[in-house]
């Protein structure tokens, strides 16, 4: 035998055991959308790596360190999306969609990054996307925020902290930046090596270190707040006041400056303690700047991703949900000449029944070896199929969970009694 072969490090199946929780997630996302009227929109997975560097900019972990790049056949450099909004922003202009216009749009799908895989940080890992673009004012970052709470809520989700910030408009920033940029110059020898090198390129994403010896430096930089003029500190006031309309608490977070490059005035993550090191479940923020960057007209813009992987580790730790069962009834057929009357038994039954979970025990074997995959299934019912039965137009009925007789009755009032015993259930 030959040696088998593995995954990419970092790059996960989503096993059985696993999908029902993913499809109860997506099918919850989706009803929300639906509810806020956002569409979906589909992007690929690979982009021009051009595209990324301008948008998610050049001096980022993620360009610089943590994208999958490489050549295809003609030689172009291509990208696997390290993250959403850079997509949809293309994909926006490119096919007319912010001209003129209002979108409010979302995504799921895989990302990819070259980072250090570890418990809630993956090489694939999937977002939730959600981009508004064409709406200026705090209304619709507030509205973002309501529709993120709603889903914490749906999903029983609780011990998330909103975090907020402003980061001003890219004047207020520059200005601001020249006064950090003293700053790291004045206490350059607490600096690391990254922040060394970003000093001059990029002095706010030094702001964002996790580096525990630089904390101290952070916590007494200069801060951005202070530097916001009246129109940017109204736009922030009324996102507050907009988010205690509805009672959503938030924490404003000074040093909240986001990892990538695009963002301007709102800025906002969700953070727990309950996932360890890896902590925001979602992060997002207005991107007023980004259209035009690309190459569209200026337009207004704000989004949030979500990690789903990190968000379904929430939904484990916050709510006990009970192994739901795959079936409810099994068919369990007895000797090779009943078959295809089973199969014709269990179409029916699905016909009549939509809602029910039925399976056929195909593969044959002895009663008892089908009766204990009955058993394993968590089906409640299991329905016999013997060549007495054929013989006689009967199912013999067997209650897998409660302390009933078997009953054997006309095949034509099963569909009657499973909708009686687990409709409810189902
Ligand atoms: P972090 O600080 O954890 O690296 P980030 O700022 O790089 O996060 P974003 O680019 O804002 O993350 O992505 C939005 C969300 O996607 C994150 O808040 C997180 O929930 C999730 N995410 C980001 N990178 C990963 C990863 N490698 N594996 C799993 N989830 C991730
Ligand atoms: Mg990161």
């Amino acid at each position: 035998m030959s040696k088998s072969i593995q995954a990419v490090r970092g790059m996960n199946d989503i096993l059985p055991d696993n999908t029902a929780a993913w499809l109860k997630l997506e099918s919850t996302l989706v009803k929300l959308m639906l509810r806020y009227g956002y569409q979906q929109i589909r992007l690929p997975i690979v982009e021009k790596t051009e595209l990324f560097k301008r948008a998610v900019g050049e001096v980022t972990d993620i360009v610089e360190k943590e994208m999958y790049t490489f050549d295809d056949r003609n030689g172009d450099s291509l990208s696997l999306r390290p993250e959403g909004t850079a997509g949809c922003v293309r994909a926006a202009i490119e096919n007319g969609l912010l001209y003129n216009q209002m979108q409010r749009l979302w995504y799921n799908g895989p990302m990819f990054r070259h980072e250090r895989p570890q418990k809630g940080r993956y090489r694939q890992f999937h977002q939730l996307g959600v981009e508004a673009y064409g709406m200026a004012g705090p209304d619709i970052d507030a509205e973002l925020i309501m529709l993120s709470a709603r889903l914490w809520q749906e999903l029983g989700i609780e011990g998330l902290e909103l975090q907020i910030n402003s980061l001003g408009s890219s004047e207020e920033r520059q200005h601001y930046r020249q006064q950090l940029l003293q700053y790291w110059r004045d206490h350059q020898d607490v600096l690391d090596e990254d922040g060394l090198r970003r000093m001059e390129s990029n002095p706010l994403r030094i702001l964002d270190s996790k580096n525990p010896e630089m904390q101290t430096l952070i916590e007494r930089a200069p801060q951005l707040v202070d530097a916001l003029g009246d129109e940017s500190r109204q736009h922030f006031e009324q996102f507050k006041a907009a988010l205690d309309s509805v009672g959503i608490d938030y924490v404003v977070n000074p040093r909240l400056v986001r990892g990538l490059d695009y963002y301007n005035a709102t800025v906002f993550e969700w953070v727990t303690d309950q996932l360890g090191a890896q902590g925001t479940v979602c992060a997002g923020g207005r991107y007023d700047g980004l259209v035009a960057q690309l190459g569209g007209r200026e337009t207004t813009a704000v989004g949030f991703a979500i990690g789903l992987e990190r968000l379904l580790e929430m939904i484990k730790i916050n709510t006990k949900d009970e192994e739901a069962s795959q079936v409810d009834a099994c068919l369990v057929m007895v000797g090779d000449a009943v078959q295809a009357k089973g199969l014709a038994l269990a179409e029916q039954l699905r016909s009549e029944l939509p809602v029910l979970r039925i399976q056929s025990l195909c593969g044959g074997g002895s009663f008892k070896s089908q009766m204990k995959r009955a058993d394993k299934s968590g089906a409640r019912v299991a329905l016999i199929l013997g060549d007495d039965e054929v013989e006689a137009s009967t199912v013999s009925v067997k209650f897998l969970r409660e302390d009933k007789p078997q009953e054997q009755l006309a095949q034509s009032a099963v569909a009657q009694l499973l909708s009686d015993t687990i409709g409810d259930h189902v």
